[in-house]
């Protein structure tokens, strides 16, 4: 070879988006990709049932349990875990493309899922996404009436769980605007596929 022949495209930065049901994580991003369009963001799957409004492929991949097992059985999920009685997984292989190709990356997942993230790719980096208060987060979840009492419970006991674990993040972000927290977030993830 010549030697003067372009560099590859480096590889981009993985940025893991965690943050209580009900934080707003699907709102931010969504400002997020109306702010810097030029980020990719995953779509897991799910045994979940869809919501009113949700449609295969978009929100997520909807699969049985039976699917769900096949996918963990032939290694193409990047991880997975199991969220107030369904599974959720991230699709290995569009990440991976995506990353090889420049693309800076966003998973928006939990805490389960983002501990392997990180023992599997250190080089990420995670943000969590706080309310401004545990009561703002009960109100919040009450009011978008998609669970019925007991999932919702199960929602918050785990919510608890996850500001808990707020150490374990590179950055924390307040939701209490969701211009500032999708500003703030497009700033981190323009950096980190800056370095
Ligand atoms: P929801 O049922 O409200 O859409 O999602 C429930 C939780 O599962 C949220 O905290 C969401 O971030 C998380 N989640 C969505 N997709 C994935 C995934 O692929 N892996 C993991 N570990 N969590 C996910």
């Amino acid at each position: 070879t010549s030697g003067t022949t372009d560099a590859p495209t480096p590889r981009a930065r993985l940025t893991v988006l965690s943050g209580p049901s009900g934080v707003g994580k699907g709102t931010v991003v969504a400002e997020v990709r109306r702010l810097y369009p030029h980020v990719w963001v995953s779509v897991s799957c799910t045994t979940r049932k869809p919501r009113p409004g949700e449609s295969d492929g978009v929100q997520y991949h909807f699969v049985s349990d039976a699917q769900f097992d096949e996918l963990i059985a032939t290694g193409q999920l990047l991880e997975y875990a199991t969220f107030a009685g369904n599974r959720y997984g991230t699709p290995r292989k569009p990440v991976d493309q995506h990353l090889a190709a420049g693309r800076p990356t966003v998973l928006e997942i939990e805490l389960q899922g983002a501990r392997q993230i990180r023992d599997a790719m250190p080089e990420a980096q995670f943000v969590l996404l706080a309310p401004p208060s545990m009561a703002e987060l009960r109100e919040r979840l009450l009011g978008r009436r998609t669970e019925g009492p007991p999932d919702l419970e199960a929602r918050l006991a785990r919510a608890e769980i996850e500001l808990a674990a707020a150490d374990e993040f590179d950055e924390v972000i307040v939701n209490d605007d969701v211009e500032h927290a999708a500003g703030e977030l497009v700033k981190l993830i323009e950096s980190a596929s800056a370095e």
